[in-house]
This record gives structure tokens, C-alpha cells and sequence, in this order.
């Protein structure tokens, strides 16, 4: 999925960032690099910045223009530290991350990244379907280069382990299988059973133990699974019992 995830980076000035930029992609597990008509090639500083990302970086492709890097994409979005004069359809960081995954199993999708000095031109954002904009402080909202890189990537980290946490549902707590209540109960009757047995209850005085056990247990919602260990283990107790009774 996170294959046909393109990073692309448009004319950029500074080879560290780069390589920065690669390593930024490469934690987030994205590999696919493309730099549209870079000021000078990725050189040693990019390397050294890349550090163990040397591999997104070498496999990096240049081309000479922005519409070269996302023509086979079925969707590009932008970024910008600011809102233009231009109104275009908006993204938040969140919303990006989720557009970009809930369409990549269908085509490449783009992300572009500007210039560090002055960002994409209206003709290069004109070519986006939507922007996106990291909502930073207002008063000094550019982020470095990479630094953009890393948040949007991990934003599009987070959908998509959302998405793909959803579609294993072993994961999926809200799968998980739950007792019904008349088993919880009798498993509570059965701790108390326990408990009075081994004179941690006192039957006359039983104080507010059940109360806060049912507490705890109710808090810690255990499965059906979980339950059934529970029980399990109040069996061994009877079983001790019955033995040394013997
Ligand atoms: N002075 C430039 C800022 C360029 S920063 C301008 O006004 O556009 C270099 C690149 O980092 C930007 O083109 C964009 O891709 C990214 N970037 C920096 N800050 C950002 C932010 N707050 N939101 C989205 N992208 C940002």
C-alpha cells in the first residue's frame, strides 16, 4: 500500500534536505522518492543526512517537472506553509493521511513538497486537487523541509495503520468477544464461593471485597477467553482444596 505513496520534491535547494527527507520517509515506511529538477543532485551531504535511508535516496528518480513526477497519479496533493491568495480545496494533515490511503489501492497518489525558499508556485499548486497545511504557529509557520515531510508522513503512518488494523480482526479490540452477564455473574458468585473458602471472605462480614472485585473485574472488561482463565483458576483452588480434604 504505502508503495504507491510518492514523495515528491520540487526544486529543492539544500541536498541535506534531501536526505533528511528520506530518512523522514523511510521511518514512516515510505520508499518512493521523486525530485522534480533539484538546484544540484543528491550528493554526500544528502547521504550522510539519509543515514540509514541511503536506500530511498539512491533509488530516488529526477525528473524536470512537477507534471512529469504525477502523471500516472489519480491524486496529488500539495502542501503549503500558507493559504494563498488562491482558494482550493483544503486538507488537514489528518484528512491527507486518510485521503491518500483510502485511495492508493486504486492508483499512485502524490504528495509535493515546495521550494525552501518560496514554496510551490500558483502553477505547481494549481496541479494539486487539494493542499494541505500543517496548521503551525502563526506567527513563524514554515516548517524545514523535512520537518513538513516527517509530520505528513506520519500522518499517513497513522491511516494507515488504522486502516490496516481494521482489516485484521484479531486486532481489533472492538471484535474481541465479550461474556454475557449472566456468565460474569457467575463467575462472581463462583470468587466468592472462593474467597470464603479460603477465609479471605468471612461469610458474616463480607465487607465491600465483592463490591470492589466487581469493580476492578468490570473496569478490566475481561473476554470471554480471559474469563474462562478466571474460572480456570478458581477451579484449581477447589481442586486444591478438595484434595488436601481428602
Ligand atoms: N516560504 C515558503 C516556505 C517553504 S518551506 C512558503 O511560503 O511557501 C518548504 C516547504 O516545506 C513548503 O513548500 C512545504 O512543502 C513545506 N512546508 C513548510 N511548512 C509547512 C506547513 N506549515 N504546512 C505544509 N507544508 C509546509
Amino acid at each position: 500500500m504505502l508503495d504507491n505513496i510518492r514523495v515528491v520534491l520540487v526544486n529543492t535547494s539544500h541536498t541535506g534536505n534531501i536526505g533528511s527527507a528520506a530518512r523522514a520517509m523511510k521511518t514512516m515506511g515510505l520508499s518512493k522518492l521523486v525530485l522534480v529538477d533539484p538546484v544540484a543532485p543528491p550528493d554526500g551531504k544528502s547521504s550522510a543526512l539519509a543515514a540509514g535511508a541511503g536506500d530511498v535516496l539512491a533509488n530516488a528518480k529526477t525528473v524536470d517537472t512537477l507534471a512529469e513526477a504525477v502523471a500516472d497519479c489519480g491524486l496529488v496533493i500539495g502542501t503549503s506553509a500558507r493559504s494563498r491568495t488562491l482558494s482550493w480545496p483544503m486538507l488537514e494533515p489528518r484528512g491527507c493521511g486518510e485521503k491518500l490511503i483510502s485511495e492508493v489501492s486504486k492508483y499512485p497518489v502524490a504528495l509535493v513538497f515546495g521550494r525552501e525558499n518560496n514554496g510551490l508556485s500558483n502553477d505547481e499548486l494549481q496541479q494539486c486537487h487539494f493542499h494541505v497545511c500543517i496548521p503551525a504557529n502563526p506567527d513563524y509557520s514554515s516548517l524545514n523541509l523535512a520537518a513538513a515531510v516527517q509530520t505528513l508522513c506520519y500522518e499517513v503512518r497513522m491511516a494507515y495503520l488504522n486502516a490496516t488494523r481494521n482489516s485484521f480482526p484479531d486486532n481489533n479490540p472492538e471484535d474481541a468477544e465479550y461474556p454475557l452477564s449472566q456468565d460474569l455473574e457467575g463467575f462472581y458468585s463462583h470468587l466468592e464461593q472462593t474467597l470464603i473458602k479460603t477465609n479471605f471472605i468471612i461469610a458474616n462480614h463480607p465487607g465491600m471485597v465483592m463490591t470492589k472485585l466487581r469493580r476492578l473485574y468490570n473496569r478490566a472488561r475481561p473476554e470471554t477467553a480471559e474469563l474462562n482463565i478466571l474460572r480456570g483458576i478458581l477451579s484449581s483452588v477447589d481442586k486444591a482444596f478438595k484434595n488436601r480434604e481428602k
